[in-house]
């Protein structure tokens, strides 16, 4: 029998504008040659120019799209993305624990760029005290580490600092992305989970289509991760990816557009 084609999962809510959620994920997971699949728990009305409206999905409805998967397919790697409130951060946990789909990245989806808040406020503490601990890869940008740990990063030495306190909650891999810092360079600290760290380089460029870009990094993470990458070589692959898909942008929308998977 033919090996099996590395098959990935995206647990997050979807994207009617196509930028950003499930449906950034999907493209990329297409774009880094593994097979996507994906369990949705929220659906937002959303475009370029922000998110109407979403509603979570019962989590009955949530159970049983993880019990089809487990039932079928042979998932590799997965991540989750928006996940709503705090009882369905939990739903999400419970299935995580049930079904082994391979190493878990968490993107801790909470506010898009917008300002609509993808995550309710109290949902924050089940973040951290259940999804947490399972994450092999958490990919935090500045605003989502300092609601994790309670700290001020106004630094790079802060940056480094809660990486640490990330990894006391029990991710074993930190990604801090600095992109909604104001430096010239967008630098992400990244903590391994034997201790290495290292610092992400990427030139800031000056663009309103960066929606979608912590869904597209996470995504290829999991991709990569699927494949049989190692974490270092999977973080630091879905750092070019996202780069030149921020760098080579595609006009879509009137405003805050999506990336370039094809870049
Ligand atoms: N919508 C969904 C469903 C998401 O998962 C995300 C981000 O993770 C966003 C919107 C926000 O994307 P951005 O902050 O890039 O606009």
């Amino acid at each position: 029998m033919a090996n099996e084609f590395p098959q990935t999962l995206t647990i997050a809510g979807t994207d009617s504008g196509g930028g950003a959620g499930v449906m950034a994920d999907l493209k990329t997971m297409q774009e880094r040659n593994v097979f996507g699949t994906a369990v949705i728990v929220a659906v937002t009305a959303q475009n370029t120019l922000g998110v109407q409206d979403f509603m979570a999905l019962p989590q009955k409805l949530i159970d049983e799209q993880f019990a089809s998967l487990a039932a079928d397919l042979k998932i590799r790697a997965c991540k989750t993305g928006m996940l709503a409130d705090a009882s369905h951060v939990h739903g999400v946990v419970e299935n995580l624990k049930k079904f082994d789909f391979g190493p878990l990245t968490v993107d801790p989806v909470m506010i898009a760029k917008g300002g609509a808040a993808l995550l309710a406020d109290d949902a924050v503490e089940t973040v951290r005290e259940e999804l947490i601990p399972l994450a092999d890869v958490l990919t935090p940008n500045l605003p989502e580490a300092e609601r994790l740990t309670g700290m001020t990063i106004a630094d790079e030495t802060d940056m480094e600092a809660a990486a640490v306190a990330l990894q006391d909650l029990g991710a074993k891999n930190i990604v801090i992305k600095g992109g909604h810092g104001d430096a010239k360079v967008a630098r992400d600290f990244v903590l391994l989970m034997d201790g290495r760290s290292f610092w992400l380089e990427a030139p800031r460029v000056e663009t309103v289509r960066t929606h979608g870009t912590g869904d597209t990094l996470s995504s290829c993470i999991t991709a990569e991760l699927a494949k049989g990458q190692d974490f270092e070589t999977a973080i630091r692959i879905a750092k070019k990816f996202v780069t030149a898909a921020i760098v080579h942008p595609i006009a879509v929308g009137n405003g805050h557009g999506p990336l370039n998977h094809w870049a």
